[in-house]
């Protein structure tokens, strides 16, 4: 019995060790990731609800990893974000973004905005670095109010002060803000006004719920009258069924994103959506 508990123990040991060593090679890895051209950003269509027309895009990041295939943002951008490495990351993603709506723009699609994901520790300086995407959005020729930051709640959660404050910049600049997994955290939606967010996305784990029992619609349906009357709009993601679609435009949801409409697709699979403009 000693025995097999010890021999129980170094398996734990040379399994954690082994995770580790992972770890480190994936960071490794992920260091020189962006100078190997592995990162790309790939854009999911937000679409206006009453009309199916598509108004915005999310930008979400990737990373086509040399040896191990696709590999996702909840893997890498947590190792990102302890690495200090999400600052370079999040440049990347911002720069390609807006570069990429202002050639859409300028072609298929004039009306079309970009919402882009930031983390918390974009803001650790009390956003001082942000300042110079302001400068990149103008040389783009792109409007601001074209561009819309994402947060999450837990940022305010632990980042108050600072984002805080730069959400008083990207305002005077005229840049939007949406507040994402709404629903998740804690703040209430009279504070979100003070701080005068744009939008809220409902979080994908209501809208599954939607249909299942009638808690969800209830809150779904209280959430987004709240937020119209407190002059935010909506955005629903994670809409996988047509039954979720009927919920939320029953309830005026604003917008809505998901594998319903589209999954996130690469700049060359979107084309022909931008093209037909929207969804039937
Ligand atoms: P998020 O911002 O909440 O993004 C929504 C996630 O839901 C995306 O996962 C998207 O692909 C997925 N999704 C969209 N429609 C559906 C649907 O109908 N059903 C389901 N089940 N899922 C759907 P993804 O792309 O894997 O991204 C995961 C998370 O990684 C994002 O969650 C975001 O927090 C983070 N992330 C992605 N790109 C970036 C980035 O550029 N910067 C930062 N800071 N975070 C990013
Ligand atoms: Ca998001
Ligand atoms: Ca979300
Ligand atoms: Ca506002």
């Amino acid at each position: 019995a000693k025995n097999a508990g010890k021999s129980r123990l170094q398996r734990f040991s040379s399994s954690l060790h082994q995770d580790i060593l992972e770890h480190q090679t994936l960071l490794q890895d992920l260091r020189v990731a962006l100078d190997n051209n592995e990162l790309f950003v790939v854009y999911q269509p937000i679409v206006e609800l009453a009309t199916g027309r598509i108004c915005k895009v999310e930008a979400l990041l990737r990373w086509q990893h040399k040896s191990r295939g696709l590999i996702g943002p909840d893997v890498f951008i947590p190792m990102a974000e302890e690495s200090g490495l999400i600052i370079v990351l999040g440049d990347f993603v911002f720069k390609e973004a807006v570069k990429q709506l202002a050639h859409w723009r300028a072609t298929v699609a004039p009306d079309l905005t970009v919402s882009i994901n930031t983390s918390t520790y974009q803001y650790n300086d009390s956003g001082k670095h942000l300042e110079h995407w302001y400068q990149y959005i103008e040389q783009m020729g792109v409007p601001f109010h074209a561009i819309i930051l994402e947060i999450t709640e837990s940022m305010l959660m632990h980042q108050h002060e600072n984002v805080s404050k730069q959400l008083l910049s990207f305002r005077d600049h005229g840049i939007h803000v949406a507040l994402d997994d709404f629903g998740t955290g804690y703040s209430s939606l009279a504070y979100l006004n003070q701080l005068d967010i744009d939008f809220i996305k409902i979080d994908k784990s209501f809208v599954r719920d939607l249909g299942k029992g009638r808690s969800a619609q209830e809150l779904c349906e209280v959430i987004i009258s709240m937020a119209h009357k407190l002059g935010l709009r909506v955005i629903a993601e994670g809409i996988e069924t047509e039954a979720q679609l009927d919920f939320l435009a029953s309830f005026h949801c604003d917008l809505g994103q998901g594998y319903l409409y589209a999954k996130p697709l690469t700049v060359d699979a979107l084309q022909p959506l931008l093209e037909s403009k929207q969804f039937d």
